[in-house]
């Protein structure tokens, strides 16, 4: 029997989208149909529980840092994804759902660019990570994403484009700059990299967040937002396969609820 998931992971509303100019949708709420469904769940064998979460991106833009700081509530600068073991579990309920993510780190293989295919395959979430200074981070942001959808279907895996390191103002002492990162950023290059960033979240489909892990800027609000769209396209894509009135022991969806709220297909960037 897992133990009763901690306070702070649960979700009852829909939690804000980072830039309304790059969200994969703005309402300011769970879907009706979810809630519904939600209400009504029967608790055990729920089987849009989990959701398979990758992360991409060039090397040291700073993802392994980004999981710890949700995971561990701080920043690790030696944190190292255990070899070995492929993801961590993070605990959530929504709605009154226990769910959870997986979240997935590279132990490191993205610096030779050989990510096994079993990495990849079958998320739920595609999360693309670059450094917000550096620019090149997020050239390579467009070949992160094309690797990884090689193994998904696209009409059924949500985007998210994350830009890190937000705590790297122009007016950061050096010290506080890790190696691994470009020469400083002037004011206008920062903006012009976010400006950047947003345009091609809005090509690719993707929604844009700024985080820093380093002041735990953004980051938990960013996974609650994840937690909670990828768990509300698995309760309509369930709701949706069962053809509404009765998923085995999941949904039963009232005969009101039914004729409200007839099932939508889901399109990746809208709800
Ligand atoms: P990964 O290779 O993408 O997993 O990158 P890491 O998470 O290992 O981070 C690479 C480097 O960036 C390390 O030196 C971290 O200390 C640093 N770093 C990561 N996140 C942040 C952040 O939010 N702010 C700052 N200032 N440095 C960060
Ligand atoms: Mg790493």
């Amino acid at each position: 029997m897992l133990p009763p998931v901690k306070k702070d992971r649960v979700i009852t509303q829909l939690p804000m989208c980072f830039s309304p100019n790059a969200a994969l949708h703005v309402k300011d709420g769970f879907h009706p149909q979810v809630k519904a469904a939600c209400q009504l769940q029967k608790t055990d064998t729920v089987s849009f529980n989990l959701a398979k979460v990758i992360v991409v991106g060039d090397v040291a833009v700073g993802k392994t840092c980004l999981i710890s700081r949700f995971r561990k509530g701080a920043f690790e600068k030696n944190y190292k994804a255990t070899i070995g073991v492929d993801f961590e579990m993070e605990r959530f309920e929504v709605l009154g759902v226990p769910y959870s993510l997986q979240l997935w780190d590279t132990a490191g293989q993205e610096r030779f660019k050989c990510i096994a295919s079993t990495y990849y395959r079958g998320a739920q979430a595609i999360i693309v990570v670059f450094d917000l200074s550096s620019v090149s981070s997020l050239a390579h942001a467009r070949q992160w994403l094309e690797d990884a959808m090689r193994e998904n279907d696209p009409s059924s895996v949500l985007l998210f484009l994350v830009g890190t390191k937000k705590d790297l103002s122009p007016v950061s002492t050096a010290t506080d700059r890790p190696l691994s990162r470009s020469p400083p950023q002037s004011p206008d290059q920062l903006v012009q990299i976010e400006q950047e960033a947003v345009r091609l979240s809005e090509e690719i489909k993707a929604e844009y967040w700024a985080v820093s892990a380093k002041s735990g800027d953004g980051v938990r609000d960013f996974f609650f937002r994840v937690a909670s769209l990828t768990f509300e396209a698995n309760v309509l894509s369930e709701i949706e396969k069962s053809g509404t009135r009765h998923i085995g022991d999941i949904i039963r969806l009232t005969d009101s609820t039914e004729a409200d709220c007839q099932p939508t297909k889901r399109k990746s960037n809208c709800c």
